[in-house]
């Protein structure tokens, strides 16, 4: 693809890389008195974020804190995250993300893998207990303890002083824990610090990726700087000190980490945070603060899709919505599209690439059904699935292989995953997709996802689109069964709409129009709910285990 190849490489000679909290300071001084955070009605300017990086940038030093630190933020979306994200990246630290949500041997391991030195965290027993105990088994030094009621607005503040004294930790005072107040009291700005953003890792980001094992993609300052560029020039639509950014998605996840906060940053945007998905306060959120740019999972669309509270909410404020980490249904985008008057485009990423590769156009020429065109400066091949080495030709469908400047260093000391994953620059996706001659991708599966059915490709993506057109479906999952017959079989699992009734023969009378009799499910299952992953992305993982213990005890 030569004219993509040499768009790519103009635009990668053109890029120059920065320190990531360079984009905070130029939205600090272009854009000071602007709101740049509000967390449930308390409002932060950028001058006054800017200021409060400087503090704990500086208390951060004090701490002994620098280059190459590794600093757990176990933190849901709250300003204090923006705040140590940009701090320790300012005085050359690493951040390792985590996820509040996980158990004391997740935290525990992640720390240990990372060699996280100090963890920032709430002052919420359900947070900071389980960071707490790992820190007792040796796994880290220190706690630096955020207190929930200082971010708080009034009458919130007050009602959460006095009546949440249970859900408050008990923090001990000594030299082990160390209070927010205390780490930004001595004011000041902190030393400067030199940093190479060709090889100084800014987020150590941990992933399952392609084999599973959670391990950490080091995402350099050139790989977060490069695919805030890439977004600057995908949404150059947006108006830069005008928009406001419903910010949803967890930061700790990368998507939400550069789609949601870095991106917000670079167009001086007001970052409405929401600590957690839950319908009626996101409702009443776009209701409070009419957010204009919205990025999000195809499972929160399809919720306030499908919600009977949404007709009473105006969501027409809503402009330029992003989903991505997951297939966005056809019908989806059009229904949301339909309610809000948005643009609802799709896009994709992985870890490994900071995360963005490729993105449909924020115009008419966008397409459903297809995750848009390759990112400015990012290159793509898809290669053969039996070799996994030799480029198929366009059109045809084979694994998804990018190379980019957002592309990761590597994996955090695992060079034979590394090896496995990045081979000569290329970035192996482990997804199956195509090219068509406009340059659109369109992605069929997972390569681990393929079911081997009397020796054809079964994509199980192809047959989940097949359920969503049925009316009374909401949510489906397939995944590969065992088949004395034929090796493997797909088998569903369905989630129907409140008040929806259906039999699994009906629906497989339904799908005799949409499938051929190899995609065919041989088990339909329904269910009340199906799993889902941290951002809300439909989860197989789950589903499979449950089905091989299953099998396993008949
Ligand atoms: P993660 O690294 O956890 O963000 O997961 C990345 C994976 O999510 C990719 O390798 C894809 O399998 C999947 N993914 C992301 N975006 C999309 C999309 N638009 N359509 C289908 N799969 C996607």
């Amino acid at each position: 693809m030569e004219t993509a190849m040499t768009t790519a490489e103009e635009w990668c000679a053109a890029f120059t890389a920065r320190a990531t909290h360079e984009y905070l300071e130029d939205a600090v001084r272009s854009f000071p008195g602007r709101p740049a955070v509000d967390f449930l009605g308390k409002a932060w300017t950028y001058r006054e974020i800017g200021e409060l990086v400087n503090r704990t940038a500086a208390g951060l030093q004090g701490l002994g804190i620098g280059k190459g630190t590794k600093v757990g933020l176990c933190l849901p979306n709250t300003p204090y995250y923006t705040i140590f994200y940009f701090a320790v990246l300012k005085i050359g630290g690493t951040v390792v993300n985590f996820n509040p949500l996980y158990v004391e041997r997740e935290i525990a391991f992640q720390a240990r893998d990372a060699e996280v030195r100090i963890m920032v965290t709430l002052d919420l027993k359900v947070i900071y207990d389980k960071v707490e105990a790992v820190r007792r088994e040796g796994v880290f030094d220190r706690i630096i303890v955020c207190p929930m009621a200082d971010i708080l607005p009034q009458p919130k503040k007050a009602l959460f002083t006095l009546f949440k004294g249970k859900e408050r930790a008990k923090v001990a005072e000594d030299a082990a824990h160390v209070r927010f107040a205390g780490l930004v009291a001595r004011g000041g700005a902190p030393k400067a610090v030199t940093i190479d953003p060709d090889t100084d890792v800014a987020v150590l980001q941990y992933t399952g990726g392609t084999t599973g094992v959670p391990k950490g993609a080091m995402l350099t300052h050139r790989n977060l700087s490069a695919n805030i560029e890439q977004m600057r020039d995908i949404f150059h639509s947006a108006r830069p000190g005008e928009e406001r950014m419903l910010c949803v998605l967890p930061f700790f996840h990368v998507f939400a980490m550069t789609v949601a906060q870095n991106l917000a940053v670079i167009l001086g945007a007001e970052m409405v945070l929401m600590p957690r998905f839950e319908l009626k306060m996101l409702l009443d959120t776009i209701r409070r603060t009419k957010p204009t740019l919205f990025p999000g999972v195809p499972t929160i669309y399809t919720a306030i899709n499908n919600s009977p509270m949404t007709p009473k909410y105006d969501l027409t404020s809503i402009k330029l919505c992003i989903s991505g980490g997951a297939p966005l249904p056809v019908e989806v985008k059009e229904t949301f599209e339909a309610l809000t008057g948005c643009m609802l485009v799709e896009g994709y990423g992985l870890t490994e690439s900071s995360p963005v590769v490729a993105v449909n156009p924020f115009d008419d020429t966008r397409r459903a059904g297809s995750i848009g065109r390759l990112a400015p400066g990012t290159r793509a091949e898809f290669r053969s699935l039996e070799d996994r080495h030799t480029a198929v030709v366009l059109g045809e469908k084979g694994e998804l292989c990018v190379r980019g400047p957002q592309v990761m260093l590597g994996y955090w000391k695992r060079p034979d995953e590394t090896a496995q994953t990045i081979k000569d620059g290329w970035l192996h996706t482990g997804d199956v997709g195509y090219q068509d001659a406009d340059g659109f991708i369109y992605l069929v599966d997972r390569i681990k996802d393929l079911i081997l059915c009397s020796g054809y490709n079964v994509y199980p993506r192809m047959i989940e689109e097949a359920l969503y057109q049925h009316d009374a479906v909401e949510e489906a999952i397939v995944i590969a069964i065992p088949d004395t017959y034929r090796g493997q079989a797909p088998k569903a699992f369905v989630k129907l709409r409140a008040g929806a009734v259906l039999t699994a023969e009906e629906l497989k009378e339904f799908l005799k129009d949409h499938l051929s009799a190899i995609e065919m499910p041989r088990e339909i299952e329904f269910r009340d709910a199906l799993p889902k992953t941290m951002v809300g992305k439909l989860s197989k993982k789950e589903l499979i285990e449950e089905e091989a213990a299953r099998r396993a005890a008949a």
